[in-house]
């Protein structure tokens, strides 16, 4: 079973995040073993997917909470 680089996209998040079918996984490997593209591919992904991570967690600024019209105040109050 083999894989071509243009089935990559497709199968990069399953791998990044350790899914998918053992054989799949396995015939990814192999691909990326020899493929230096796919393998840029698959890093960029990475990256990406740990900045937007990184950003997702920093805090809102109140001021554009408050152009949403969203209350800061309901979001932190602690829950019974
Ligand atoms: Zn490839």
């Amino acid at each position: 079973m083999t894989i071509r680089c243009d089935e990559i996209p497709d199968r990069a998040s399953d791998w990044i995040d350790a899914e998918g079918r053992r054989r799949d996984r396995l015939a990814l490997a192999l691909h990326l073993a020899i493929c230096s593209d796919c393998r840029g591919y698959v890093r960029g992904l990475k990256q990406t997917r740990r900045l937007v991570a990184a950003a997702l967690r920093r805090p809102v600024d109140p001021a554009l909470h408050q152009r949403l019209g969203l209350s800061p105040a309901e979001d932190e109050e602690p829950r019974p």
